[in-house]
């Protein structure tokens, strides 16, 4: 199949990527990550009919790179957004460096500084158990640390009305948790669990709280079964698709560097799960990251 001509058509949005990649330390290690050109890529992205993009932060520095990109590089047929946010992880370096309420405050000053921020992450928990499930790097600090910090992203997000962008890895019970407690104080909280990883009871759990489900590449791998499960089962009006490039390559591309054109492999892969055509699944998670996130 040919990318030229399909992209006049095809109208997708890719909920989560990061843009900044060609020039992010972040990279490293990823096949085929170095000969990469972000003019290139956003051609590509066109070409197969991405027609928005979010690019999302996980530091105060690349939530600024983000709105950069959105600012410069959007055009008539492919618009950049962008997402603010501070990482479990990835972040941990700037709340040492200027503590957690300074951050809060300087992620509301980033969000206040353009019209192109149209969420709030990615945040959340990430209780990574190593690659062979060791147990490796959640430590009782690690695991408060995180909480504090997530839960004043929640706070901001409902506080400057915008949907919440969330990441999870192992602590559902957790993330749950903390996100009831505010939806008590406030029904404008709205957002998505971003690259999906859950099985079909958390699924039901997100859908409760009124979040939506986002789909990555992770959904393509041989041993997706929860995740198949959860993506056969959502709601049409409550899934998303993104790529998290460069990130989470589907197959056939896995361990290589991903691109928001593969968002198209997504939409494909679910709408075979689904028995449904392409244009459905194209059109029912356009339709909702567009309510979602207001553009
Ligand atoms: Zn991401």
């Amino acid at each position: 199949m040919k990318d030229e001509g399909l992209g006049t058509k095809v109208n997708l949005v890719d909920s989560h990527a990061h843009l900044d990649f060609p020039t992010s330390p972040r990279i490293a290690g990823l096949r085929g990550a170095s000969v990469d050109n972000l003019d290139d890529v956003l051609v590509r992205a066109r070409e197969a009919g991405v027609r928005k993009i979010i690019t999302v932060g996980t530091t105060l520095e690349e939530s600024k790179k983000a709105i950069e990109i959105a600012e410069n590089l959007s055009d008539k047929k492919l618009q950049i957004y962008a997402s603010v946010g501070i990482h479990p992880k990835d972040g941990k370096g700037d709340v040492e460096k200027f503590g957690l309420l300074s951050c809060f405050e300087t992620l509301k000053q980033i969000v206040g500084s353009s019209d192109k921020v149209v969420a709030i992450g990615e945040c959340g928990l990430d209780y990574y158990l190593g690659s062979r499930g060791q147990g490796l790097g959640t430590s009782k600090k690690e695991r408060w640390f995180q909480r504090e910090l997530f839960d004043g992203q929640i706070k901001l997000a409902a506080d400057v009305d915008l949907p919440l962008i969330t990441h999870c890895r192992n602590a559902w019970g957790e993330i749950f948790g903390l996100i009831e407690n505010l939806k008590f104080k406030t029904e404008n909280l709205k957002g998505v669990f971003h690259s999906w990883t859950g099985n079909w009871e958390a699924a039901k759990k997100a859908l409760d709280l009124g979040f939506y489900i986002s789909f990555s590449g992770i959904v393509t791998f041989k041993n997706a079964t929860d995740i198949v499960e959860v993506s056969k089962k959502a709601p049409m009006k409550r899934i998303l698709i993104e790529t998290d490039s460069p990130f989470l390559a589907p197959e056939p591309y896995r361990g290589g560097k991903n691109e928001p054109k593969n968002v198209r492999i997504i939409a494909q892969f679910l709408a075979d799960l689904r028995g449904l055509p392409f244009d459905k699944i194209a059109e029912a998670t356009t339709e909702n990251a567009n309510r979602l996130f207001k553009f």
